[in-house]
């Protein structure tokens, strides 16, 4: 079997990959099976950063990484990365930085990771790249020689075809994307956006999964990601944090229903609207105050970055109303923290929750949803209520698939949710859980790899120019 090699931003952890969660343990375990290489970004920046891997062996597999300058981290990944490719992926144009430098310092970086990595290949590997960071890596690879197959897998969503054409470069990347041989999306819909721009807008050929555009043929397919269904549900059952935890957000709640959010603080993740969803709630339906308690994780990320900022402020305001408000001295309605918890501890508290409440506003996938539900007592399950928008909405149609930009329709859907009957949860719950068990990660891995095989198989290189 060829050598795998997977291309990510971050890199590991290995030794602890189940604490990271699903996605972690799946690569590891294909990267142990093949002798596999790991490579990426150290996570450090380094004002004297050069052209070199530093490489370490880690039980079975190797992790290669590459330091970056403060600036090429400025430019490529806060920047071209976080502040451009992820708020237009995710349809935020308003809020997108079109700025030619982070676009400039974004194919640097993409060149010098691939030609630090050129070197380290063998004739045989597979390559496999993920993600918005290494659009342009492909093709770097291709131009310095690179005749192994390479497939993309694009873990955000991927956007109409004329808001991608807000970008400037546009049609340069995605003439890059054809060097891959394989491009993955999580869902049939982006697959379709994808083969819709390529087709109207570069003149390319569709024929089935094959896109034939810029003198190359691209197999494209969906691979929407799972979770380690059975791991995260035996935890939520018998991990003794898990159970920790379960004990800490029912003791006191009486017959109260406890609601939750996970979320990292994003604003494609739509915690404002929530908010405001949860106030109507109050607002509305009075028979709710006193009887509900709502818990909104949301831990902070990419600080450096201004909008993560302000809306960080937009929430702590949000949140201290409706406490002023609706609170009194006996009673919370809503909790809110802004830090990480430990993955046992999300298993117990999702199960301590009789409502899962995962309202993105675009979300590629959203493995939040598909946590909660595998967490779920199968005698007592709680329900999910789940943005129509989230890529996970396609898998788990027995959610309660809601709009998450109408705060009335929001509403709603958690007073269903509080009276919805034994049976009917049951129901639902079996539902999700079946396809959860099919499609779960290592399953998602199995069909990504073994479409790249057969793919290249039987294909002709030709490096796009
Ligand atoms: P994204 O990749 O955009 O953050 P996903 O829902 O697809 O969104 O994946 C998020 C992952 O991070 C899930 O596995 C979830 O459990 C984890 N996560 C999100 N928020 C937190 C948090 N506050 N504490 C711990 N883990 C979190």
């Amino acid at each position: 079997m060829s050598r795998l090699v997977v291309v990510s931003n971050r890199v590991g952890p290995v030794k602890d990959a189940a604490r990271a969660g699903g996605l972690a343990v799946a690569l590891v375990d294909a990267l142990r099976a093949r002798g596999g290489l790991w490579y990426g970004w150290s996570g450090k920046t380094d004002k004297r950063a050069v052209d070199y891997a530093s490489i370490e062996d880690a039980e079975s597999l190797s992790l290669a990484t590459v330091d970056l300058t403060p600036e090429e981290y400025e430019d490529y990944y806060n920047g071209f990365a976080n502040r451009c490719l992820w708020p237009l992926f995710h349809y935020r144009i308003d809020l997108t930085a079109f700025d030619r430098r982070y676009y400039e310092g974004y194919r640097r970086v993409n060149a010098k990771f691939a030609r630090v990595l050129y070197p380290l290949l063998r004739a045989d590997d597979t390559i496999w790249v993920h993600d918005y960071h290494f659009l342009a890596f492909g093709n770097e690879l291709r131009q310095m020689g690179a005749e192994q197959p390479i497939g993309f897998f694009l873990h955000i969503p991927f956007p109409a075809r004329e808001v991608l054409a807000a970008l400037p470069h546009h049609d340069a990347m995605v003439r890059g994307l054809f060097a891959y041989d394989v491009l993955g999306f999580q869902t049939e819909q982006d697959c379709e956006r994808f083969r819709d721009y390529v087709v109207r807008e570069a003149h390319g050929i569709a024929n089935g999964d094959k896109l034939h555009c810029f003198g190359r043929t691209v197999t494209i397919r969906a691979f929407p990601i799972g979770i380690d269904t059975e791991g995260f549900a035996d935890i939520a059952a018998n991990d003794k944090d898990a159970r920790r935890q379960f004990d800490k957000v029912t003791k006191g709640l009486g017959d109260r229903t406890q609601i939750v959010g996970v979320d990292r603080l994003d604003y494609t993740k739509g915690i404002a609207e929530r908010f405001q969803a949860y106030e109507r709630l109050l607002q509305e339906y009075p028979d709710t105050r006193r009887e509900v308690s709502y818990l909104q994780i949301a831990a902070a990320s990419r600080g450096e970055v201004l909008e993560y900022r302000q809306m960080r402020e937009e929430l702590d305001g949000l949140s201290g109303h409706i406490n002023g408000t609706f609170g009194d001295f006996d009673w919370t309605p809503l909790r809110y923290l802004n830090k990480p918890l430990p993955r046992r501890a999300l298993a117990g508290l999702y199960r301590a929750s009789k409502i899962g409440l995962v309202t993105p506003l675009r979300d590629g996938m959203n493995l939040v949803a598909k946590e909660y539900v595998a967490a779920q007592d199968p005698e007592d399950p709680g329900v999910l209520i789940l943005s129509r928008f989230a890529g996970a909405s396609y898998q788990m149609p027995e959610a309660v698939i809601v709009n998450p930009y109408d705060s009335k329709g929001v509403a709603d859907a958690l007073q269903i949710a509080r009276y919805m009957s034994l049976q009917e949860r049951r129901e639902r719950f079996e539902a999700l859980m079946k396809r959860l068990r099919a499609e779960d990660v290592a399953q998602w891995r199995d069909d990504f790899m073994s479409t790249l095989a057969t793919v290249t198989r039987r294909r002709t290189i030709s490096a796009v120019s």
